[in-house]
């Protein structure tokens, strides 16, 4: 009997891992303006056709790629933000595992452009199923244009299993919300079929909060700030009165990277006890600075979540911060916390 296990080819494999990283237009959303953010941007356009379904285009003003380096980010398992197992443990970057563009790349029509500050002509690529169907020098401007068509058009199943345009936006503006978020000096816009859903110039968070959520929160916020050993923490948290009986407004923060956390989520729960009308939530916006060494983002393919080993800690630091910033609103009402 001959053997009979292969290697599968990579475009194969690529489409698999794809599962993983890329389960709808959003998570496609996600990582390119990620990238966008590691690249050093500070203007990032975000532009869709048909809720992403056919078009999601980011266009970033970063560091740009050389030919070649164009050409390794489709490989499967290539950075240029890690280099060794140690670097793991020191991760500042949104992205390091390689594996959004080639997995992006496995299932959609991709057209990038890019360009170094110092080269003189960019680089056009063209892709299709893992496929590089056009390499050519092209004039563009310094940063990364990266234009994601026709998102599973090989893999029927995913495609039909797509939502409806308003569902997959919804998925979509949550995800710009948190990078918007957590970078308000970035200057971010969004356009959807043609119109113009964001306009975010650069700001500072108490802006960024406001232009997003909308004008009537400049009054609902108080500050939260808290500086110890383990972590810093820093950000707002809604007044109680202004609580939803819905959620959606909650954000933690973690190395400026969005995280799910129920257990944290519990520790500016209990922080407002009685102040909170019953079944509502309140809005908060929290960033956690914490040692790279002290956590493992390294959990799930999307990030979304962590392993902290200073659990119980972290939560009882949240937990008085809020408390503390929620007493000085409460005696002193009319105190004004413009930041
Ligand atoms: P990761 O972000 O985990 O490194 P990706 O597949 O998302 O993996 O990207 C691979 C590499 O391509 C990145 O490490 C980076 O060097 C480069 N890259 C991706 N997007 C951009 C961009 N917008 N600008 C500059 N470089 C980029
Ligand atoms: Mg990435």
């Amino acid at each position: 009997m001959p053997d009979i296990i292969q290697l599968l080819p990579d475009a194969v494999a690529n489409q698999i891992a794809a599962g993983e990283v890329v389960q709808r237009p959003a998570s496609a959303v996600k990582e390119l303006i990620e990238n966008a953010i590691d690249a050093g941007a500070d203007k990032i356009q975000l532009i869709l056709k048909d809720a992403g379904k056919s078009l999601i285009q980011v266009i970033d003003n970063g560091c740009g790629m050389s030919l070649t380096d164009a050409r390794m980010s489709f490989e499967r398992h290539a950075t240029s933000k890690i280099r060794k197992a140690d670097d793991l443990f020191a991760i500042r970057t949104m992205g390091f595992r390689g594996e959004a563009l080639a997995s992006i790349a496995a299932i959609a029509q991709v057209e990038l452009k890019t360009r170094r500050h110092e080269d003189e002509l960019g680089t056009c690529l063209f892709i299709e199923g893992s496929e590089v169907l056009k390499q050519e020098p092209c004039s563009t401007n310094t940063g990364t244009s990266i234009a994601v068509k026709n998102l599973f058009y090989n893999v029927p199943a995913r495609r039909n299993f797509l939502k409806s345009n308003p569902v997959e936006m919804r998925h979509i503006i949550d995800e710009f919300q948190r990078v918007a978020l957590a970078n308000p000096q970035v200057f971010l816009t969004l356009h959807h079929d043609g119109q113009e859903v964001y306009h975010l110039p650069a700001s500072g968070l108490k802006q960024r909060v406001v232009h997003l959520l909308g004008n009537n929160y400049n009054q609902r916020l108080v500050p939260v700030e808290e500086d110890t050993t383990i972590i810093k923490l820093h950000g707002f948290v809604g007044k109680p009165e202004f609580a939803r009986k819905t959620r959606g407004e909650q954000f933690f923060f973690v190395n400026n990277r969005f995280i799910r956390d129920a257990y944290l989520n519990h520790a500016v729960l209990t922080a407002f006890e009685e102040l909170l009308p019953d079944e509502s939530f309140p809005l908060y916006v929290l960033f956690i600075d914490i040692d790279p060494a002290k956590i493992d983002i390294n959990v799930h393919p999307t990030k979304t979540e962590i392993k902290y080993q200073d659990e119980k800690a972290i939560y009882a630091i949240i937990r008085s911060a809020v408390k503390r910033s929620l007493g000085k609103y409460n005696i002193t009402p009319t105190l004004d916390f413009d930041q």
